[in-house]
């Protein structure tokens, strides 16, 4: 079996696992859906969901958050991590969408990642979930299941992502990256795992 055909049938396995994945952050829209994704870094997504409601009622749009304090901002989302980290790039960035976008989010690579505090994955989750476009963000759950099936060897993320773009088809991506994630939070944390009692590795010798 070569690696398109391995790749094809844990896209099946996966399919047949979470047919309609839903997605783990709550949102309105494409500015709180940039909020959330920018505070479940280093945060779970269950965290994050307990906390936007407290800060979407105070400010869901860009110029209601810059009517926030930034240190009003850090108050509510320090549960997340990083709060005085987090908090600046959700201010700066509110005020750089009022200024350069309008007050929209913008849908484009290229300027969502010059936001502050967004990164190449934030940026794809928010082009997938509040765009519709095409996109793999690859996060620590799929770059290690995509290490242990044997689909990359890439080292950090970007390789894996590039890897597994090459392997699964386009229309694929957008489901699979949920599928992906769900998959590794129930089968394959990061340590112990049942090979056992597992759909995909019974059948892929693991790494
Ligand atoms: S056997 Fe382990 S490594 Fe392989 S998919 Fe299952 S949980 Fe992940």
């Amino acid at each position: 079996m070569n690696k398109k055909e391995k790749a094809e049938k844990i896209r099946l396995i996966l399919e047949d696992l979470y047919p309609a994945p839903s997605i783990p952050l709550h949102h309105q829209d494409a500015y709180t859906l940039l909020i959330a994704v920018l505070l479940s870094a280093q945060c779970t997504d269950a965290r994050v969901n307990t906390i936007t409601p407290l800060l979407f009622k105070l400010a869901h749009t860009p110029e209601q958050m810059t009517l926030l304090e930034p240190c009003c901002i850090e108050e509510i989302i320090r549960p997340c991590g990083l709060g005085p980290r987090k908090s600046r790039a959700i201010w700066e960035l509110s005020k750089q969408l009022i200024e350069n976008h309008g007050g929209k989010v913008p849908q484009t690579f290229e300027e969502l990642e010059a936001l502050p505090g967004v990164g190449h994955k934030t940026a794809s989750v928010v082009m997938i979930q509040a765009f519709g476009k095409e996109a793999f963000p690859v996060d620590t759950h799929i770059h290690r299941c995509a290490n242990r099936w044997g689909l990359s060897s890439g080292k950090n993320v970007e390789k894996t992502e590039a890897d597994l773009k090459r392997i699964f088809p386009r229309h694929s991506w957008n489901k699979l990256h949920l599928q992906i994630i769900y998959f590794a939070r129930e089968f394959c944390p990061a340590r112990k795992h049942t090979i056992a009692n597992c759909p995909i590795c019974s059948w892929i010798k693991p790494l």
